[in-house]
């Protein structure tokens, strides 16, 4: 990590007295997701994707560069943040002990080489980290010639999701999925196509449970 530690937000110099990476002006203002699930609850009828979401943030202008900065930065102060404040919102509504196992979505081998680190991989290993729960890194392949999700439509996004990933290899043998209750971990979700096709693989490898959560979502307002 850099020293002194800056704000993921506005890149301000950190106090030693302010925890998460995050100065005491943005955090009176980060945009917190009030409602406990984005898509489904304990309640919710089962879905073939995942069974519930949660996000922690609204996609605001404020998230949406301190994304973009973690993306293209390479900033290694973004994954304890992000990880820490997803970690929480899970541990408030799920409670503790309901996952054996986190993953992330994957970035697909070509961009995370371009890129040099999968950010969904980073928070996911955070995540996992605070709430004790097994990290496995690739329960998923993201096939190669998968193409990008921005600029499609909705349909086209639910149709190019479920192209675009599969299971890994070995997963099902190894008894990684089979019965287990997945948390299935992503940055930021636009339509939820690409987590719910992610949840229906993971599915139909028998898991028994898989709870989306994503940092931010769209979906989840911006005021
Ligand atoms: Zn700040």
């Amino acid at each position: 990590m850099l020293f002194p530690p800056k704000c993921v937000f506005c890149d301000a110099v950190v106090g030693l007295g302010e925890t998460l990476g995050i100065c005491r002006e943005c955090a009176q203002k980060v945009p917190f997701y009030m409602s406990d699930y984005l898509m489904g609850g304990p309640h919710g009828a089962a879905h073939s994707g995942c069974d519930r979401v949660i996000c922690a943030l609204k996609y605001t202008d404020m998230v949406k560069s301190a994304m973009t900065k973690f993306k293209f930065s390479q900033r290694a102060e973004f994954g304890p943040t992000f990880g820490a404040i997803l970690a929480e919102k899970i541990r408030r509504v799920e409670g503790p002990g309901i996952f054996s196992v986190a993953t992330a979505i994957p970035l697909g081998e070509g961009r995370e080489k371009e890129r040099g680190f999968n950010q969904a991989g980073i928070i996911a290993k955070y995540v996992a980290m605070h709430l004790n729960v097994r990290y496995c890194h690739d329960l998923l392949d993201k096939r190669e010639g998968a193409m990008r999700q921005s600029g499609l439509t909705g349909a086209q996004r639910d149709r190019n999701a479920k192209e675009s990933f599969a299971l890994a290899g070995g997963v099902k043998e190894k008894g990684l999925v089979k019965g287990q209750a997945i948390l299935l971990i992503d940055d930021v979700s636009t339509t939820l196509s690409t987590i719910n096709a992610g949840a229906a693989l993971l599915k139909g490898g028998g898991a028994a449970l898989v709870v989306g959560a994503v940092v931010a979502s769209g979906m989840a307002g911006r005021d």
